[in-house]
């Protein structure tokens, strides 16, 4: 099979396309032939490097995929060769205290797929049978493999840490990366009224499109935390969605109201956060930070975005052959929506 890998952190050049041996299932094990895959900021990150980040080389980057069964290993009970699949992320050890309370996010041995293991930039995955859910014979494998990641981590972050509820107000700070798209729709529909703050005009017409309420434009507008706050009669709203870290990070607290909530998932412009502490005393905030979710939020996500109730922004769609290409227009910040690459 061919794979998309690296043998050493880096920039663009780093990554190779080459054949590798298909890979062996092992008991309660599926093959699956992946048919598309979709590019998350963690594939980039973890192709540059970090300090502490240690990988054995070569390195498959990938969390998204979704394809077909093709072979199934010793008592596998919930799959039959020829079903469609999407694959879960997270690997979990199933046996310590999280993972049996139904928390395998919070898995004490917790590895992501393509970050600490082998991912799915590769023609086939073996994977343990829980990290893959059916899919509709009739669904796009692009569509689930652009969904599965995104969504995952805006319905943990919105829905069950954030504890959303119909009415409430959301500013959604950034416009069209993935997560900011999944977190816009999830929040349309869980019933709040939602503001988005892009970064232009171009990125904002996705957040109209899905909905958004409010338009902010950081270009036109550099105070957008006081437009948040006047547009919410002086109040600000109750929950501020910030994956973008260290430029906005003050503004997002300036933005909430008494009693509000800054979740967060990632920072794609630096972890290093400045909190002035007055903000957060005084105004009764909560900081609540998240990553992905659980299986069991997997399934009851997907079965609405099966449903087309959340349907993933698809950028531009490439083949595994052009990965570094894929991967460059990420870095550039492009992408309006999902980065999708196919198996063919
Ligand atoms: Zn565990």
């Amino acid at each position: 099979m061919r794979a998309v890998h690296f043998h050493q952190h880096g920039g663009p050049e780093v990554l190779e396309y080459h054949e590798f041996p298909e890979p062996q299932h092992g008991p309660a094990e599926v093959l699956v032939r992946l048919e598309a895959v979709s590019l998350n900021r963690v594939d980039l990150f973890t192709r540059n490097g970090w300090p502490g980040l240690k990988l054995d080389f070569p390195h498959v980057p990938g969390a998204d995929g979704a394809g077909r069964v093709v072979e199934l290993g010793e008592g596998v009970t919930q799959f039959a060769v020829g079903d469609r699949v999407v694959v879960y992320p997270n690997l979990s050890c199933g046996l310590c205290e999280a993972c049996r309370a139904g928390l395998d996010n919070l898995c004490r041995h917790w590895r992501l797929l393509g970050e600490h293991a082998w991912g799915t930039f590769r023609e086939y995955i073996a994977l343990p049978e829980g990290n893959l859910l059916k899919m509709p014979e009739g669904f796009a494998a692009v569509e689930a493999a652009a969904a599965a990641l995104v969504y995952l981590t805006a319905w943990h972050s919105l829905i069950t840490r954030g504890n959303l509820r119909p009415g409430e107000v959301v500013l959604v700070v950034g416009a069209s990366g993935g997560v900011s798209t999944a977190c816009i729709q999830v929040a349309k529909l869980a019933g709040a009224t939602v503001y988005v703050v892009g970064s232009n005009r171009q990125k904002l017409s996705i957040a109209a499109r899905l909905g958004a309420d409010l338009l902010i434009d950081r270009s036109k507008d550099a105070d957008w935390s006081k437009t948040a706050y006047l547009a919410e009669g002086r109040q600000g709203v109750d929950i501020v969605v910030d994956n973008v870290g260290t430029p906005t990070m003050p503004l997002s607290l300036r933005a909430a109201r008494k009693g509000g909530r800054i979740l967060t998932v990632g920072n794609t412009a630096g972890p290093a956060i400045e909190l002035d502490n007055r903000l957060l005393f005084g105004k009764h905030l909560s900081i609540i930070g998240s990553t992905m979710g659980t299986r069991g939020e997997f399934a009851t996500v997907m079965k609405l975005v099966f449903q087309g109730k959340l349907k993933p922004v698809l950028d531009r769609q490439f083949t595994l052959a052009q990965a570094a290409e894929a991967f460059d227009r990420m870095e550039a910040g492009e992408q309006l929506g999902k980065i999708t690459l196919t198996v063919d």
